[in-house]
Order: C-alpha cells, then sequence, then structure tokens
C-alpha cells in the first residue's frame, strides 16, 4: 500500500516513515503543500495541517478537487471547531498529534478498506441506486441526484456526507441512531466528536435545499424523509 506522507517536520517525517516502512508500506514523503498536490496520492494521503507555505486546508480541499484518495488530517490543533472543518473539506479521519502509531495503522486500514469497499460495488446491479422521492443515490457512481420543479441536478457532496445519505436513504422514514451512524459512516473505532455528525447533517440539509429532508428525533437520531 502507497502512503503519501506530507509533513514538513523533518524528525515527525522519518519516524513515521521508518515506522510505515517497517509496518509494510509503501512510503512518499513530501515537505510541503504545493508538492503534495502535485505528487501521487497513491493509496493514502497523510496530510499535516501545519504546512509552511500553504494551509493544510486548501491542500486539503486541491487534493479532493482531484481524487477521492482517502486523506488523513495529522493535526496539532485540538479545536474542535478545525477537527469538524477538517473532515467537512472531505478529508476522511484525523489524528490529533501526538498520536499512536498503532492507531495511525488502524486509521488507514480503515479509510482505505472502505475506499476499497466503495470501488468493489463496481458491476453490481440496481440495488446499487436508492431512490426517496425525488432523490436519486447511486452508490455505483457516487452521484446524487435531485429533481426540483422538474429539472434534475447533480449534488456535490464530500464523501462523508454521501456515505450518511445513502445510510439514511436505506431505510427512508426509519430512525439512524447517532452510534448506527458513526458506526456506519465512519467507524467503529472512531473517537471524534459527535458534532460531527451534526456539521455533516447540517450540510447536506443546506445542500438538499431543504432542512426538512433530514429530521433530528431528539435523544435519537436521525431520519430521511422526503419534505412535504
Ligand atoms: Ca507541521
Amino acid at each position: 500500500m502507497q502512503v503519501l506522507l506530507v509533513e514538513d517536520d523533518t524528525a515527525i517525517a522519518n519516524s513515521l516513515g521508518e515506522s510505515l516502512i517497517a509496518a509494510g508500506f509503501e512510503v512518499d514523503h513530501v515537505a510541503t503543500g504545493a508538492e503534495a498536490i502535485r505528487a501521487a496520492f497513491g493509496d493514502v494521503v497523510l496530510l499535516d495541517l501545519g504546512l509552511p507555505d500553504m494551509d493544510g486546508y486548501d491542500v486539503c480541499r486541491a487534493i479532493r478537487a482531484e481524487s477521492d484518495v482517502p486523506i488523513i488530517v495529522i493535526t496539532a490543533r485540538g479545536e474542535e471547531l478545525d477537527r469538524v472543518l477538517g473532515l467537512e473539506l472531505g478529508a476522511d479521519d484525523y489524528v490529533v498529534k501526538p498520536f499512536g502509531f498503532r492507531e495511525l495503522v488502524a486509521r488507514i486500514r480503515a479509510v482505505t478498506r472502505r475506499a476499497r469497499s466503495v470501488d468493489d460495488v463496481g458491476d453490481a446491479g440496481e440495488g446499487d441506486v436508492l431512490t426517496v422521492g425525488p432523490l436519486t443515490i447511486d452508490r455505483r457512481t457516487h452521484r446524487v441526484t435531485l429533481v426540483a420543479d422538474g429539472v434534475g441536478s447533480e449534488l456535490a457532496l464530500t464523501p462523508k456526507e454521501f456515505e450518511l445519505l445513502a445510510f439514511l436513504a436505506e431505510d427512508a422514514g426509519a430512525v439512524r441512531t447517532r452510534t448506527d451512524i458513526v458506526e456506519h459512516v465512519w467507524d467503529a473505532n472512531w473517537f471524534g466528536p459527535t458534532k460531527t455528525v451534526d456539521a455533516h447533517v447540517a450540510g447536506l440539509r443546506r445542500k438538499l435545499g431543504n432542512p426538512a429532508w433530514i429530521a433530528a428525533v431528539r435523544g435519537v437520531g436521525f431520519r430521511l424523509d422526503v419534505p412535504e
């Protein structure tokens, strides 16, 4: 598995790179955002947010504009808002410095496994397409289309927003608990702030153009409904 490590701190990059190689990964290391954007992304990108030349968030956004490669953000910034922003920009997961190497490897395995399972859906049949009223979610092409006033338009969702919407749509009208959502959309081993779920729900509501699409059931979770 090929890892693109984007880290300007030489000491961290060297020790992390050596550990990753010892764990069986192939590592390509760059120290700036500009190099990261031009590099081959490989199977997973480990992206330090504090880079000398560019804001890590911009790097994240630029990579995501080009590729669906899983991105794990490495951050020293502990603020929850920053974490949520990192995920909203299309990162798949994050670790906060200092982090344990085993934790990092578990996260790499989790995000790359999910990326593969999305790819593998490949040539399956109509089970890939979920339709909820005017909303169509195609897991095979990873596209979401919403028909409004007789005109269909494609929604630009982040990978996590897509997974969240698809998970809710699999059983539209039923309540999905926060725990179920975190386990299915993120990972059973994901210990991030539960506010992240709310942030993604808010993003989806905005992109769907009507907050009534996703009803919050107080103390339980969320439900996808066709707005009246
Ligand atoms: Ca740094």
